[in-house]
């Protein structure tokens, strides 16, 4: 069942010369986490903040659990539109303990609201710190309180602006996966920003990928890294190696030697071929058919990247198993088991 869905949203700020939100379409089903990534500044925080209602879209329409929300200017108010909304730097209130934070937002919207608020610390462990104030949290804890207070009323939907950003790398991995366990539990509809795609791919049902405020791609963590749909998709994930090569009649031809491949049929001329580091496999002996010299090897304890040059000094990156040692200068033999080919 779709919880939320937008329809040609559209969003540009007085002194902006640029669009922030463009022509913007998706929906969100019920019980979905969506994770909205992109670079800084392609317009994740303004479309959270539109669906919030703490902005106003210059076209199109925003429906949430069957009820118009937006629809051209009219436009039903932030406290009226039942979502849950997590801050990037949480806006916790200093000066109230846990429990007064969480009571903040259930006056008036719940019965009990004193067993609603604990009963939602509990949920996300904190029912031993009801009585502490925010400073004398971790950043980990002090995220789940914000969560804890935005879930405690129930919204129809829970927004949240890069969550993850102000936890360090290790707490992140952590904090990341007991976020994911408590919206799953309390089947939330969760719809999350992040320029982080480690965050999106291990967090999310589903990304969507926006650029220079417009929508790129939505579809599931592995058909997005699978199937991207434009070179942008491609690159936003892991940056791609790029090759031009000549087409023959069962390959393609290459400073970096020959690859054999049945698409070279459709292409005349010269191509691009795109991989990834990932998709490269080396070789123990000479019986892969490309080849370049090591310039240099990276080690990253689980793998190593390799980065290796052709004749005329352009360079792609590979990846290799970590336990072998290359030498500098030596020719590393490799295949590539999976490309995209566009004309060049
Ligand atoms: P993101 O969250 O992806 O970094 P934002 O939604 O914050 O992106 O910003 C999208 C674009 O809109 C950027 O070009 C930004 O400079 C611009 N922008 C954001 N907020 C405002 C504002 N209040 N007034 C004018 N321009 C803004
Ligand atoms: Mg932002």
């Amino acid at each position: 069942m779709t919880l939320l869905e937008l329809k040609q949203i559209t969003k540009k700020y007085s002194q902006a010369d640029q669009f922030a939100v463009n022509n913007v379409s998706f929906s969100v089903e019920k019980g979905e986490i969506l994770a909205l990534v992109g670079e800084s500044g392609s317009g994740k925080t303004t479309l959270l903040r539109l669906i919030a209602g703490l902005e106003h879209p210059d076209d199109g329409y925003i429906s949430l659990a069957g009820n118009k929300i937006v629809e051209g200017k009219k436009s039903v108010p932030a406290n009226k539109r039942n979502v849950g909304m997590v801050f990037q730097d949480y806006a916790l209130f200093p000066h109230l303990t846990l429990l007064e934070n969480v009571l903040f937002g259930l006056k008036g919207k719940v019965q009990n609201p004193k067993n609603v608020a604990k009963d939602t610390l509990n949920l996300v462990g904190l029912s031993e710190n009801v009585k502490k104030y925010p400073h004398q949290l971790s950043g980990g804890q002090q995220q789940r309180v914000a969560l804890a207070r935005a879930i405690a009323p129930g919204p129809a939907i829970l927004l949240m602006d890069e969550p993850f950003s102000n936890l360090d790398a290790v707490l992140k991995d952590q904090v990341r996966e007991e976020i994911r366990l408590i919206i799953k539990e309390t089947q939330t509809t969760a719809l999350f920003v992040t320029h982080d795609t480690r965050d999106a791919l291990s967090t999310a049902d589903r990304i969507a990928i926006l650029h220079k405020g417009y929508l790129q791609q939505i579809d599931t963590p592995r058909n997005l890294y699978e199937f991207p749909e434009n070179g942008y998709v491609a690159n936003f994930f892991a940056k791609q190696n790029e090759i031009l090569a000549t087409s023959t009649d069962d390959g393609f031809y290459s400073t970096f030697g020959f690859l054999s491949d049945e698409r070279s049929k459709l292409f005349s001329n010269q191509v691009r071929l795109s991989f990834r580091t990932e998709s490269a496999v080396v070789g123990k002996n000479d019986t892969q058919a490309m080849s370049g010299k090591l310039v240099k090897s990276t080690y990253f304890g689980d793998h190593q990247l390799l980065k290796i040059a052709d004749e005329e000094g352009r360079f792609i990156t590979i990846r290799a198993n970590a336990n072998r040692i290359y030498e500098r200068q030596s020719v590393i033999f490799f295949s590539i088991e999976k490309f995209m080919v566009e004309e060049a």
